[in-house]
């Protein structure tokens, strides 16, 4: 089953998870926690991300246990053309193009441009529309503007002039954890579900609880990305095992890898409910 078809078969509770490697004992772990679970795991590689692993590498290694395991790779957010399209050739099952930057009617011009240049080949194409605040760590506090969350009409005229296939959205949903948990606008999710009509994607996982996750499952958010929770747990693990008398790296790394296995596992079970 490609991604496409997987998600339009998820039931009103489901969604897939996201999750972001860098380095080889987190794709371990993601491949570890398929294999226990057998439920679709997406492996997210922003432009650091796979830049440091090599777009081409990450891209086989994933395609090696994919013949036996439903999983995908995402090249999460692609901030130009240039790598949004070399995602492309390397036949990447999703590509999300982040021009939430820039001003609406270029973004649209560039997603446009993209789904072009993706043509009839199975890949899913991501845009973004609204600013999703912060960064992938963990930070103090992180200001969300109102005016900068994504606004109904704006989303549908960027889906509607794109035709993209996901659209990444802002809620109050930010990248990173923060002291305090943000709070959500599930009424403006609700909205820009109901009028876009395609599957939303939930940024910033990470510092949400379980309850306001699964309500925007509910509404309509078909993948949920985490990232800094997994990083977090990375140099947790890491630097305690580091403090050991061994100089052998797997040894030192093993642990590591099953502590995130356990926290996909987790996770994977709480979105992918029947
Ligand atoms: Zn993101």
């Amino acid at each position: 089953m490609n991604l496409k078809e997987l998600i339009y078969f998820l039931t009103k509770n489901q969604a897939i998870l996201h999750y972001n490697i860098s380095t080889l004992e987190q794709i371990k772990a993601g491949i570890l926690a398929v294999k226990e679970t057998k439920i679709p795991l997406i492996f997210g590689v922003s432009e650091g991300e796979r830049n440091y692993l090599d777009p081409a590498l990450v891209k086989d290694i994933i395609d090696f246990y994919k013949k036996e395991l439903p999983i995908f790779l995402n090249a999460d957010h692609s901030k130009s053309l240039e790598t949004a399209k070399q995602a492309i050739d390397l036949n990447y099952d999703a590509v999300l193009f982040d021009g939430s930057e820039l001003d609406l009617t270029e973004n649209i011009k560039m997603t446009k441009e993209l789904i072009n240049y993706r043509g009839d080949r199975n890949i899913l194409i991501e845009g973004e529309v609204g600013k999703i605040e912060g960064k992938s760590e963990i930070q103090k506090e992180v200001e969300i503007k109102k005016e900068n969350l994504t606004k109904v009409e704006e989303a549908v005229k960027f889906v509607e002039e794109t035709k993209v296939d996901l659209l990444a959205v802002s809620i109050g949903n930010i990248h990173g954890i923060t002291e305090q948990e943000p709070e959500l606008d599930f009424e403006r999710g609700r909205e820009i579900a109901r009028a876009v009509k395609i599957p939303l994607v939930l940024h910033g996982a990470s510092g949400l609880s379980l309850e306001k996750i699964k309500k925007c499952v509910e509404i309509g958010f078909k993948i949920i990305h985490f990232n800094t929770e997994f990083r977090k747990i990375w140099k947790e693990k890491l630097t305690e095992e580091l403090k050991k008398e061994t100089v052998t790296p797997y040894k030192i790394l093993e642990p590591v890898v099953e502590e995130i296995k356990k926290k996909i596992v987790y996770y994977q079970f709480q979105f992918f409910e029947k």
